[in-house]
């Protein structure tokens, strides 16, 4: 934040936003939206955002609900029916069975993981998210009080925490560990054996809670298999807080409806965080849930078929190009490329490109392609393309990208 405002002078902010750092992915997309409002070409790459519309019969649920007035304030938790699918999709997919009770919807995935952390983290407590991490988590443990214990896990496993790391992370301030797989920003994907080495470590611990982030659960290529840490351990579903919703498989972004299964005790305080905030998300869109999730899937297929083509352009280019290198991502729509090769060196015209900022912010101004630096998410030296981009704004941007790093 900008320290020299007379409000900070005067003590005005609370001291756990100025300690936060602004969203990375909403500014690098906020300044290419500025850029392009002053008339630049700019391919935004730097939000993790569907491309395509939710299927036909979302929009017709929504419309209905529209046209029926169903515009009203639901439950804290949100509708009964739409908690009702929401366990329904749990038991179909993963055999897990939550109450609509266990169950909280809240604005996107995003305010469902505020309400956890809001709940339950005190100054002091400390949540261990290995890195790379999306953007939110540390900040939002920051926002909530605690500190976000960054553990590093490096190309070399993969983006992926071992269980050797996690045992030496666990303190005994230790309240949470963050999952999320398939992962943002790496698109690595945790299998049954990896997860099970981790609760392993757990079991051990007892004080520690795990929240799995799973949004991009549907987003998966050549068949890696999917598992989620309730399942693959289920007598650490007691502690265990499983995160969903339909922004990404569906392409309902802007609907913002996630949701969260969990303990009772623990989904009753985060409904009391909601209670007090935004009561619930909009009803419109817990209409259009209900019908995404009870739906047909097989839209799906197609969706995923355009990731994995726009995936495979985006690493042959990447390794057409002097200084990039990637990990094949194994599921979300976003690539990780290593830049350090570039890093000490000067561009075309004679800048030092000394960090991952200054890289992603050359290619945001020179090439006009907004992506995030890797530091966003805690990995220094990489840059988080999202490839959830038509193929035409995928193509040009990444032979701009290509033409930048040339001339260095
Ligand atoms: N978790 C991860 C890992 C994400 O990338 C996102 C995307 N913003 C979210 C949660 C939140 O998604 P939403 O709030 O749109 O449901
Ligand atoms: N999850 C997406 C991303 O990482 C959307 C933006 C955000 O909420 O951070 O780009």
């Amino acid at each position: 934040m900008d320290h020299s405002s007379i409000y900070q002078d005067h003590g005005f902010f609370a001291q756990r936003v100025l300690s936060a750092k602004p969203s990375a992915t909403k500014e690098m997309t906020r300044l290419a939206n500025q850029l392009r409002r002053e008339g630049r070409d700019v391919i935004t790459l730097s939000q993790g955002e569907p491309d395509f519309a939710p299927p036909q019969h979302v929009l017709d649920a929504a419309k209905q609900a529209i046209d029926e007035n169903k515009s009203y304030y639901t439950e804290v938790a949100g509708l009964l029916a739409l908690r009702e699918a929401v366990s329904r999709q749990f038991e179909r997919d993963y055999g897990l069975r939550y109450s609509p009770d266990q169950i909280q919807v809240g604005c996107g995935a995003k305010q469902t993981l505020y309400n956890a952390l809001q709940a339950t983290v005190q100054a002091g407590d400390e949540v261990v998210i290995p890195v790379p991490a999306w953007v939110s988590y540390s900040e939002m443990v920051v926002l909530a009080g605690g500190k976000p214990v960054l553990v590093r896990c490096g190309a070399d496993t993969g983006f992926k925490l071992t269980p050797e790391q996690l045992e030496e992370a666990i303190t005994p301030r230790t309240k949470w560990l963050m999952l999320n797989s398939p992962s943002n920003p790496s698109g690595a994907v945790y299998s049954v054996d990896e997860l099970k080495a981790l609760a392993e470590v757990l079991r051990r611990h007892p004080h520690v809670w795990v929240m799995a982030d799973d949004i991009y659960e549907k987003i998966r290529y050549e068949n890696v298999a999917f598992a989620t840490p309730a399942a693959v351990a289920p007598d650490l579903a007691e502690r265990t807080l499983t995160i969903n919703g339909v922004s990404k498989a569906f392409a309902m972004t802007g609907w913002r409806v996630g949701y969260a299964a969990g303990p009772l005790e623990l989904i009753k305080a985060m409904n009391l965080v909601q209670s007090q905030a935004t009561s619930h998300t909009c009803t419109i869109s817990q209409y259009a849930a209900i019908a995404a999730l009870d739906g047909p899937m097989d839209f799906l297929e197609k969706f995923v078929s355009h990731y994995q083509r726009r995936r495979d352009n985006l690493l042959a280019s990447v390794e057409q190009t002097p200084g990039l290198s990637c990990l094949k991502p194994d599921g979300a729509f976003y690539a990780l490329i290593d830049c350090q090769a570039l890093l000490g060196q000067r561009n075309a015209i004679g800048q030092l490109i000394a960090t991952d900022q200054d890289f992603a912010l050359y290619l945001l101004r020179e090439a006009g392609v907004a992506g995030v630096p890797g530091s966003a998410f805690g990995l220094p030296g990489y840059l988080r393309l999202s490839y959830a981009a038509s193929d035409s704004d995928l193509e040009v941007a990444l032979s701009r990208i290509k033409t930048a790093c040339e001339s260095f």
